[in-house]
């Protein structure tokens, strides 16, 4: 059987460019004792791969070159050696840009197609989920009456942040870049308000939806819109550091909070998190996401592309803002 794949071929300075990856068909090998053999349907592209591509210390260890690249995945066992799996069992589990992995069986896990699109658990029932999830409930201690403000608003954690903040009773305020975006955070997702950061008159179009302060800054972006809401912070506000997109590319030095005193002022708190600080609770998390998924209280949107040929122009989408939604790449035709 091929396996087609993605490999890491040069560290990118920047975007990514087609000559840091290798396309690669290798015929998939026979599985060893305690192996897992997985048939791909789906890849998570997500900003983070970003930051694996790089060399040094982080919370994972880099991609290393010539590795497939990694990439949380969802598929099929269709074989196994492994008696805690089964033919026909779909699972979960970081498999990278390939339409074949084989596991020993210790990163999958089971889902159930019968509960949710099997993509959902690369999106709302998967990492991005568990990270609006833990980081807003654990990170950013909503509560009630709470404003909660949440850059990224229409992407696969923001989006959720905000309907969850809606949940707990708190006031949901995105931002999002274009009027599309800000629309479909709003009038489908609930937000309060959601305010357009492409937009000439954003920083007058915050005033009237953060009149009252911020109380939870959940950070996707970093950069300028980090600024920008260090500086409406109430008391004992909680600033959660999720991400930092728009300096993944940076050539030169990542640009930091210029307005961080404003933390000392208000008797604030700023604390970063990563999602797999969660492991042990994800089951616990995965519940109440699908329950109120299930009673339509938490909306999630798949932006799906086609084709592993494609992976390296795809990723990109996530760093022009093209995608809409939770970016999936579909591996294979059947
Ligand atoms: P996403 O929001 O679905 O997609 C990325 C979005 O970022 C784009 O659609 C774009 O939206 C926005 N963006 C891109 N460049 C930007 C820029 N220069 N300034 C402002 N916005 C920009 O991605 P996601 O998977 O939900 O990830 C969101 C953030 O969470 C990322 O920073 C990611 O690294 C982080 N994250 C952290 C953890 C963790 O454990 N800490 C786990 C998962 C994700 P617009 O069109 O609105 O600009």
């Amino acid at each position: 059987m091929p396996n087609k794949q993605y490999r890491l071929a040069a560290r990118p300075v920047g975007l990514p460019k087609d000559s840091d990856w290798e396309f690669v068909t290798e015929p998939v090998r026979d599985i060893g004792e305690g192996e897992v053999l997985v048939k791909i349907y789906y890849a998570s592209l997500d900003p983070a791969m970003r930051g694996w591509m790089n060399d040094g210390k982080s919370y994972i260890p880099p991609v290393q070159i010539g590795e497939v690249m990694r990439a949380g995945t969802v598929g099929e066992v269709i074989a196994s050696n492994n008696p805690d799996f089964g033919a026909g069992d779909f699972v979960s589990g970081t498999l990278g840009i390939q339409q074949y992995g084989i596991s020993t069986g210790r990163d999958l896990t089971k889902i159930d197609p019968d509960l949710s699109l099997i993509e959902n658990y690369l999106g709302g029932l998967g990492m991005p989920g568990l990270t609006a999830y833990f980081g807003l409930l654990d990170v950013g201690a909503v509560k009630e009456g709470d404003t909660v403000l949440v850059s990224g608003a229409a992407g696969a954690v923001g989006s959720l942040v905000g309907q969850i903040a809606r949940i707990k009773g708190a006031r949901a305020v995105g931002i999002a870049g274009g009027s599309a975006k800000c629309a479909y955070v709003v009038d489908d997702l609930g937000f309060d308000a959601c305010v357009d950061y492409k937009s000439e008159t954003f920083l007058k179009d915050l005033k009237e939806p953060l009149k009252t302060g911020v109380d939870v800054y959940f950070d996707n972006v970093g950069g300028e819109i980090l600024d920008i809401a260090l500086a409406r912070l109430n008391r004992h506000a909680r600033v959660v550091i999720c991400g930092a997109i728009s300096q993944y590319n940076n050539t030169k030095p990542v640009r930091g909070p210029q307005n961080y005193m404003n933390l000392l002022v208000q008797h604030a708190r700023m604390e970063g998190f990563v999602v797999f600080d969660y492991a042990k609770r994800y089951a616990e998390g995965v519940k109440e996401l699908a329950e109120w998924h299930a009673e339509g209280k938490l909306k999630f949107k798949t932006h799906m592309e086609a084709g592993i040929e494609n992976f390296p122009a795809i990723l990109l989408k996530l760093f022009s803002g093209e995608n809409f939604g939770k970016l999936v790449l579909k591996v294979r035709e059947d």
